[in-house]
């Protein structure tokens, strides 16, 4: 019986080599502030890019600062991000982060998180209400350059298809066995690459296995 790490460690690497042939291997750039990030990664919460962008540059423009944020009146708050979708539910959840953060920091500052264990810094986010794994590695991978992986609908189902996780892995079980397997360096390359292939091949419904670099190594398509 083949070592089932063994199995998901060659078609890591091998799907790593083959998205990166494809698309590229994007270098690591910082997305912003982490607090930002985070605002926003609340935000992208069932909603599109273009939603969530603008429901962002909404709430900068109508609040001077996070402070402002905070102290406002909920309703106001949802007025301003009610362009993203779901503001009755992500209103509450940023001002009760920002709160947080500034109860326990002094200051809307997330930069501090760097300095820990990865482990502790997302167990640290994922106390806030509506922060789970996914939101907390965006914040930790895309502001502060730590080796987290977020996993999105789009990253788990690739992993799934291939075989690098189990058929039925959960987000986070996808998470650890990309962290366990997977150099540092890699995961961010591979969580952008992995978004676009599910984003334009291998979509939810009617993948296009045909014209996908990875069907040879994919155990969906080998089934
Ligand atoms: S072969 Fe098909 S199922 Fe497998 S990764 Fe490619 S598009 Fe997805």
């Amino acid at each position: 019986m083949p070592d089932p790490d063994l199995i998901h460690i060659t078609k890591l690497a091998e799907m790593y080599r083959r998205l990166g042939e494809r698309y590229g291997f994007p270098q690591w750039r910082s997305h912003g502030d982490a607090v930002d990030e985070l605002v926003m990664t609340i935000l992208s919460q069932n909603t599109s890019d273009v939603n969530t962008g603008r429901a962002f540059a909404s709430l900068k423009a109508a609040f001077p600062g996070w402070q402002a944020v905070v102290d406002a009146p909920t309703e106001a708050v949802i007025e301003a991000i009610r362009s993203g979708g779901l503001a009755n539910q992500k209103a509450p959840r940023i001002q009760n982060a920002l709160r947080r953060i500034l109860a326990e920091r002094g200051a809307f500052d997330l930069d501090w998180l760097a300095e820990l264990p990865v482990g502790e810094a997302r167990a640290w986010l994922t106390q806030f209400d509506g922060v789970g794994n996914k939101t907390a590695s965006i914040v930790l991978l895309f502001s502060l350059h730590r080796p987290a992986f977020p996993v999105d609908t789009h990253v788990q189902r690739v992993c799934r298809r291939v075989g690098v996780a189990p058929a039925n892995a959960s987000a986070d079980r996808v998470m650890a066995t990309v962290e366990e397997l997977a150099p540092a360096e890699w995961y961010y390359p591979l969580h952008i690459n992995l978004i676009r292939h599910g984003r334009e091949m291998c979509k939810a419904r009617n993948p296009r296995c045909e014209k996908c670099v990875l069907n040879e190594i994919c155990a969906w398509y080998r089934a």
